[in-house]
């Protein structure tokens, strides 16, 4: 069963999400050349208790820290360390839930470190284009799969690899709701969208191939080939016409001027 939330529930959803929102704010302001990914994580986790709320990942399923920092070829699941310093030209991807009241949000963006060049900064662009052509399908009446079709064609069209093994979700009263949402997947299948629901829509794209494997520390996904990759999520409530992005912020047009001047 997909659970349809009520308004106040969705009210509940809006406030972990808009927390969410607000925290990527912070760590665009982070993330620099010379900064540690510790260093963001402990910012993070600072900031979000600072709202009365609590990072959703911290000790789910044994993760040791409150985000997910994922730097070049890592795709998701790098461990925040003292060790990792940003370089100029990296691409650092930053995923982070949000708990308030029981209930949650999550979102991913991914950020150039100073001057990145142009095939990861298409990348970055594309995967975030990806999301909202994703995002675009979420709306009651259509299928989970119309999402994942509208996000594999867009990013396939460039000859990028779709990650397979992670997919979206459902969210609310846990992180991870059904249905899963693919990101890959064909038109007109998989279940019915319905007002009420709210999901986590999340494309993985990497540059090249779409295979990945996990490092030895058990959490760090990386690509088969090496090459880097992208990752943005937002979590939306479907309604009868255009979703509501309830994790929404303004950073697409902050870090990429996007969507205008957006190649
Ligand atoms: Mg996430
Ligand atoms: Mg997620």
């Amino acid at each position: 069963m997909i659970p349809i939330k009520n308004e106040k529930e969705i009210e509940l959803m809006r406030i972990s999400s808009r927390i969410t929102a607000e925290t990527f704010e912070l760590v665009w302001s982070l993330i620099k050349p010379g900064v540690s990914t510790e260093n963001i994580d402990r910012e993070i986790d600072r900031f979000i208790r600072s709202k009365g709320a609590k990072p959703a990942f911290k000790g789910l399923y044994g993760f040791p820290a409150s985000a997910c920092i994922s730097v070049n070829e890592e795709v998701v699941h790098g461990i925040p360390s003292k060790k990792r310093i940003l370089e100029e030209g990296d691409i650092v991807s930053v995923d982070i839930g949000v708990e308030y009241k029981g209930y949650y949000g999550d979102s991913a963006f991914t950020f150039p470190v100073g001057e990145v060049d142009e095939q990861k900064r298409k990348l970055m662009i594309r995967t975030l284009e990806a999301l909202f052509k994703g995002i675009a399908m979420a709306r009651a009446g259509n299928r989970v799969q119309d999402i994942s079709h509208a996000i594999q064609s867009y990013a396939e069209s460039f000859g990028y690899g779709v990650v397979r093994e992670l997919v979206g979700h459902g969210i609310g009263k846990a992180l991870h709701e059904e249905p899963q949402v693919p990101n890959f997947g064909q038109p007109n299948r998989g279940p019915k969208l319905k007002a009420g629901m709210t999901l986590a829509i999340e494309p993985m794209i990497n540059m090249g191939v779409s295979g990945v494997y996990t490092l030895d520390d058990g959490w760090t996904v990386v690509t088969q080939d090496g090459l880097p990759s992208a990752h943005y999520e937002h979590t939306v409530l479907i309604q009868d016409g255009k979703p509501e992005i309830l994790t929404y912020n303004n950073l697409a047009r902050e870090v990429f001027n996007w969507p205008k001047n957006n190649q």
